[in-house]
């Protein structure tokens, strides 16, 4: 039934209508295309094909239809988006019915969500809790739309609780609540800790953050749910669900590190504040931002390791394609210090962040070492930055300010950069040769799992290649365009056991790889393409000649085993004559 409804709503939208909606498309042969809002983008890498119903960029290799293009530009659930675009086609969705893992994770989000308010209820018991809270600056209003709560100081009162709801342990356990130790005895994994829900980017609760209040020493500040099937720390940036909407009107990300801080921002009024909440900051989570706001600014404490920290998250950014700029918080406080202590100083800060190069650059300059070691900072900290700066001319402004800046030349950081990009390709040639070399280790493991009989990847590639050229050309193409030669093509599709092949592929498989060779060949010169054709035909005959041999001397082997001369002879000679062609 989803499927009816997902059909539906395609047949009503064009994907050129969809897409214009977000990108301003251009057109390009038979397709259109765009720069890409998934990742930085230089000259447009993104092709929409209207005839197909989808789209690929050739620079991150993202491709789709209408419902992922929707869902993963405005950070929606796939049921969201087909709401979405329901409504957009005009069309009344059917009831679907949930599958047996789906209801089970259903089941996971619905315990997440009665715990949440059990706990939002305790807190609203204790009031011990409720003074820590207020004297840390967060009031009602705030406690309620984050859903803090508390989660009391009991080995099991929360597993009772939630057994009693008829939650079975399977569920608990995967919702990262409980902990079962050996001999099977089992325990609430949150105990005598403030509560701070984790959302997902819909708002819904997917795991906690607990902080401990007693002080005590030999506890860990922050207890985390572990990662579980809708919790992964490397995507679910804090606070994401409430900012995302105010970072395109502010037209920029705030980044801060902890819960209270990202609490405290928005108390405040900066709603567009997200927390990586004590992991780093992975490009899983820049990329969520990126298509809404390419400006952010890192928030992070004023010491050494928040310096670390927002460095090595700005770099990340930078070479995404973000305008980053940083702000300099004093020694040893956070955002949530300063705007506990006003928050027209946290304002300020706001505004006077630097942008991360002169940020970086007057935090070296400032120190109170020798010229060498500054310099040396420089070389470490200020040249892979400058490297990340793709537009030529804010690089020369740059380069310019360091070198008014250090007392040195152009030239030598120009030097400089070079050595860098030279070690940075260096670095990455290796990182490619290691990748292939591995996926060519899996291609021969997968070749000889494959050995009896199914189509080698090779080849398989091969022809997915020439089909996805041959039905390009053949719908779509320009009249003086190269076209394959029919014949050849369905002399080899006809072929042994290519022609399973051939059945397999379903029409959106066809469309696929068509659209692959068409944005491929888009620009290429005819002539090159005919080559390049030519050259794939050869290789394939090449592996079926192969086939065809080892196929032969097989059939010898049971020839000479039976004694038969004269079939015998017969397989000599095709081997023969075979070895010729060769
Ligand atoms: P608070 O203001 O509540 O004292 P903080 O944000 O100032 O907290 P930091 O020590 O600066 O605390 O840590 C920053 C963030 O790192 C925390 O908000 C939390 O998300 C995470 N964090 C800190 N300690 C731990 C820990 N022991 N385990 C997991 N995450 C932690
Ligand atoms: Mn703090």
């Amino acid at each position: 039934m989803l499927d009816s409804n997902v059909e539906n709503v395609k047949s009503r939208l064009s994907i050129d209508d969809v897409i214009s909606g977000y990108l301003k498309l251009e057109k390009a042969g038979s397709s259109l295309r765009a720069k890409c809002p998934f990742h930085a983008d230089k000259s447009p890498s993104f092709y929409v094909s209207p005839q197909r119903g989808i789209y690929k960029c050739f620079g991150c290799g993202k491709s789709g239809d209408i419902f992922n293009f929707v869902g993963e530009y405005e950070g929606l659930s796939f049921p969201e988006t087909l709401e979405k675009l329901a409504q957009k086609a005009g069309v009344v969705l059917e009831k679907k019915n949930f599958s047996e893992s789906g209801k089970k994770n259903n089941k996971i989000l619905d315990c997440l969500e009665d715990l949440t308010i059990f706990w939002q209820k305790n807190l609203l018991k204790n009031s011990e809790v409720k003074n820590y809270l207020k004297k840390r600056g967060l009031d009602e209003k705030l406690v309620k739309q984050f859903k803090v709560g508390y989660a009391k100081d009991s080995w099991n009162e929360t597993f009772l609780y939630l057994k009693n709801k008829s939650y079975s342990e399977e569920i608990l356990e995967k919702a990262g609540i409980i902990k079962k130790v050996e001999g099977g005895k089992i325990y609430d994994r949150f105990r005598n800790r403030i509560i701070f829900p984790i959302f997902d980017v819909n708002g819904k609760v997917v795991a906690f953050s607990g902080r401990d209040f007693s002080g005590k020493k030999d506890i860990a500040k922050y207890l985390n749910s572990p990662e579980t099937i809708f919790f992964n720390k490397s995507e679910i940036l804090f606070g994401f669900n409430f900012a995302k909407f105010k970072i395109r009107e502010f037209g920029f990300t705030i980044v801060v590190e902890g819960q209270m801080d990202l609490l405290m921002s928005h108390k405040i009024g900066y709603s567009n504040s997200v927390a990586s909440s004590g992991t780093s900051l992975t490009e899983g989570h820049l990329k969520k931002i990126l298509p809404i706001s390419d400006k952010i600014v890192f928030c992070y404490d004023g010491d050494d390791a928040g310096e670390e920290a927002s460095y090595r998250g700005a770099v990340k950014a930078l070479s995404l394609g973000f305008n980053v700029k940083v702000a300099d918080f004093p020694e040893k406080k956070d955002p949530a210090d300063v705007i506990l202590k006003d928050p027209e100083d946290y304002k300020k800060i706001i505004k006077d962040s630097l942008d991360i190069i002169n940020f970086y650059t007057n935090r070296i300059i400032k120190k109170n070492i020798s010229l060498h070691e500054k310099i040396k900072l420089l070389e470490e900290k200020i040249i892979p930055l400058i490297f990340n700066v793709k537009n030529p001319m804010e690089r020369e402004v740059y380069i310019n300010s360091i070198a008014k800046n250090f007392e040195i030349g152009n030239e030598s950081i120009l030097k400089s950069l070079n050595i860098y990009k030279e070690n940075f390709e260096e670095e990455k040639k290796k990182t490619n040769f290691r990748k292939k070399f591995q996926e060519k280790n899996e291609n021969q493991n997968i070749e000889k799992k494959t050995e009896k009989g199914i189509i080698e990847p090779v080849k398989e590639k091969i022809l997915k290649q020439l089909i996805g050229i041959y039905f390009w050309q053949k719908n779509i193409a320009r009249k003086d365009d190269f076209k394959i030669n029919e014949n050849d093509l369905e002399k080899i599709i006809e072929n042994i056991e290519v022609k399973n092949f051939s059945d397999k592929l379903e029409k959106k498989d066809l469309d696929k790889i068509s659209f692959d060779m068409e944005i491929l060949y888009l620009d290429t010169d005819k002539k090159v393409l005919e080559k390049e054709v030519n050259e794939l035909f050869l290789r394939l005959s090449e592996f079926l000649k192969k086939e065809e041999f080892e196929n032969l001397q097989r059939k010898l082997k049971q020839a000479e085993l039976s004694k038969d001369l004269n079939l015998l002879e017969k397989i000599k000679k095709k081997i023969n004559d075979l070895y010729k062609n060769i």
